[in-house]
């Protein structure tokens, strides 16, 4: 998944903690590592530690980063390790030092043949991940090839396909682009007369910008000392900007914050319509309707509405149990959920239950749950989720398992029913996620249907003549 974020002052005030706030408002797209890079006009500084963004960026970390542009990361690992040398930003040094870095969030689909391509032109990475991939191929165009940056990012857009939405800062210049289909989310706005970008709106909104719009898919934006300059003003990106965006809809479902906006969508109201679908498939009463918090916290506020069914929070969620969360040993990995989720006392005695969950990936997580929920007392439960069986893996910047793995792949809604010991089960229709958004072609369904919008493999070998 990953968060980016960046900020620009016009002013020349620093700009570290900024983005500290920013990628803290966007913890929860990544909590493996994060960092920040920062430029104070001659060089770029970078500090990068695994851990959360609070306990990495102390105050005396933050004044070790001067300059007035600066972007920063939050990782969660899609491609490559989860290493300290896979964190972003990732600098570039050059025979002028360290003055380029790049911060992406997405997955590169082509990954292994643009890398190639880049070692036969002497170009090596030193990491696995897209960000430096990203960079060094700008680099190389900017820098070997005499091109501009934006003409580099036009060439990329061309060449390195996938999701990336992306930050790419030189010792004054800020640049900010999203691929063409725009899958991953990216939003840009004005603090006064400073320039800010984020991953998601809510990262905005803890800066309190006088307006923000969404970064569109293919646009390249640059922001200098002077202006701030978009692709859609300089001459046609190229012919393929007629191609479809493809936002990613698990992003409402399940990544996003809801008080975030994204793809034109307000992420709360999503979840609540789809609460509401899931209501209008049951005809049963039930005692009360709770959510597998947080994610499917508005999906049941939506079922229950919907039904005239107390909403209630039934499980307590420890939030201090993140994602990394490591289990030391096998008695705590089986008490994981247990350590995540605490059911209230004397809450679910002899009720009749609905549960509701954002999805269901392997089905061990909820088969747990269920049976807690069974041992605190429920005489049923009723299983809806809000999304349609997840039977595909995703290329796209999301670290989904193999397709053998993904229990849907492999097992009837009965069957899932069964090991997963619900009373019932039903999931979202495909035909219902698409009326719960406005422009419902505009979005990747792939987990869900198989249609990838780029095949997984690609090939895109970049020719001489594509340089000029
Ligand atoms: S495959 Fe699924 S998770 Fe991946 S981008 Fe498409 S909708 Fe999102």
């Amino acid at each position: 998944m990953c968060g980016i974020a960046g900020y620009f002052s016009r002013t020349g005030a620093d700009v570290a903690s900024q983005v500290m706030l920013s990628l803290y408002s966007e913890q929860h797209r990544g909590q493996e590592s994060c960092g920040i890079a920062a430029s104070d006009g001659k060089i770029i500084r970078l500090h990068k530690a695994m851990g959360y963004v609070k306990e990495v960026f102390s105050q005396q970390v933050l004044h070790q980063l001067p300059g007035a542009v600066a972007i920063g990361h939050v990782r969660y690992p899609t491609r490559g390790s989860s290493v300290l040398l896979n964190a972003q930003p990732y600098v570039i040094e050059t025979l002028g030092g360290p003055i380029y870095a790049v911060a992406s969030n997405g997955d590169i689909v082509n990954y292994e043949e643009i890398s190639r391509w880049l070692q036969t032109r002497g170009v090596h990475l030193a990491s696995t991940n897209d960000g430096e991939l990203i960079g060094r191929f700008l680099v190389y165009y900017h820098e070997r090839e005499g091109l501009t940056i934006p003409q580099a990012i036009r060439l990329l857009m061309k060449k390195v396909k996938g999701a990336y939405s992306a930050v790419f800062l030189t010792r004054k210049e800020l640049y900010i682009f999203r691929d063409t289909y725009g899958f991953r989310p990216l939003y840009i706005g004005e603090v006064g007369d400073d320039v800010a970008v984020a991953s998601e709106s809510c990262a905005m909104d803890i800066l309190r910008p006088g307006s923000m719009r969404e970064v569109q898919p293919g646009e390249i934006i640059v922001v200098t000392e002077h202006k701030v300059h978009s692709s859609t003003q300089m001459q046609p990106l190229f012919e393929e900007n007629s191609q479809p965006t493809r936002h990613c809809v698990f992003e409402l479902i399940y990544f996003a914050r809801p008080d975030s906006s994204q793809f034109g969508e307000y992420v709360y109201d999503v979840r609540q319509k789809i609460g509401a679908k899931l209501a209008s498939y049951d005809d049963f009463d039930a005692d009360v309707v709770i959510p597998v918090p947080d994610s499917a916290n508005f999906m049941a506020l939506g079922y229950a509405s919907a039904k005239g069914i107390p909403f209630n929070f039934g499980l307590i969620r420890n939030h201090y149990v993140g994602r990394t969360f490591i289990r030391p040993d096998q008695y705590l990995r089986d008490e994981s959920v247990r350590q995540k989720f605490n059911p209230l006392k004397d809450f679910f005695n002899n009720k009749r239950v609905v549960v509701v969950d954002d999805s269901i990936v392997r089905g061990t997580t909820i088969r747990k749950i269920i049976r807690m929920i069974r041992g605190a007392g429920a005489r049923e439960i009723h299983l809806r989720i809000g999304s349609p069986p997840v039977k595909y893996s995703c290329y796209y910047g999301i670290d989904t398992p193999t397709r053998e793995e993904l229990i849907a792949n492999n097992m009837t809604v009965e069957e899932i029913q069964a090991y997963v010991e619900a009373d019932s089960l039903k999931y979202l229709k495909l035909e219902d996620l698409k009326e719960c958004v406005h422009e419902p072609v505009n979005f990747c369904y792939a987990c869900f249907s198989g249609q990838y919008p780029l095949p997984k493999e690609l090939s895109a070998p970049v020719t001489q003549d594509e340089v000029r």
